[in-house]
């Protein structure tokens, strides 16, 4: 779902100003991002790169300013914006007591996917994040690294065209960020548009 033509930004930050009481956190960023670019948001902690996601995907609101994906806005066409982002972010969004399916089907809910459709997608993303054998599992039963990737896979799910990676490194084992590097590499390969924010140049 897009309003937008290839020659417009799909993602624009016009004067976007974000405080926090009195705490001023984003002053004025003016910023666009064409379809299919992979941007890092590169800064030590505390500096607002967590804030700018949240307020892409309209978990927290502008100050002052605007925010556009794909042609509409936060946070008036909060349900538009949201059709075409996923947000991977370390604090995993997960419910512990349920299965990884479990989960997927709640969160495939929310995004109104036909239930035929939706039985199909998931099979597909737990095969890409190579959770096929155990998506039956309840997933406090998971390892930090699992968890990571079913967080993925959620974020995955409706099929957004950009893709939003909240320190995605932090915490995973090696064979967990190898997949997390496949995933990205896919990504790219399929021209999502990514911004990925850390604070370590190296992963
Ligand atoms: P980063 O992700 O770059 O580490 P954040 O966006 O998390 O930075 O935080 C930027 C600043 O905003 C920090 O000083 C943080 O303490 C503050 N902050 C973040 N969220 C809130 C909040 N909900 N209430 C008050 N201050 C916040
Ligand atoms: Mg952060």
């Amino acid at each position: 779902m897009t309003n937008s033509t290839d020659d417009q930004p799909i993602i624009e930050l016009v004067n976007l100003i974000k405080t926090y009481g009195l705490l001023p956190v984003l002053r004025k960023i003016n910023l666009q991002i064409f379809r299919g670019e992979f941007v890092a948001l590169l800064g030590p902690n505390g500096s607002g790169k967590s804030t700018t996601l949240r307020l892409l995907t309209g978990l927290t609101r502008p100050t002052a300013g605007r925010i556009l994906v794909g042609g509409w806005e936060v946070p008036g066409e909060v349900a538009a914006v949201r059709a075409q982002i996923g947000l991977v972010s370390h604090k995993s969004l997960l419910y512990e007591n349920l299965t990884a399916r479990e989960n997927l089907n709640f969160f495939g809910s929310l995004y109104n996917i036909p239930r035929n459709k939706l039985k199909e997608q998931i099979d597909h993303i737990l095969e890409q994040v190579n959770l096929a054998d155990r998506g039956n599992d309840l997933v406090r039963t998971y390892s930090r690294g699992m968890q990571q990737r079913l967080s993925i896979a959620r974020a995955l799910l409706h099929g957004p065209h950009v893709l939003l990676f909240d320190e995605p490194y932090t915490g995973l084992d090696q064979s967990a960020a190898a997949t997390l590097d496949g995933l990205l590499q896919n990504a790219r390969q399929a021209h999502h548009t990514i911004i990925l924010a850390t604070h370590q140049l190296n992963r």
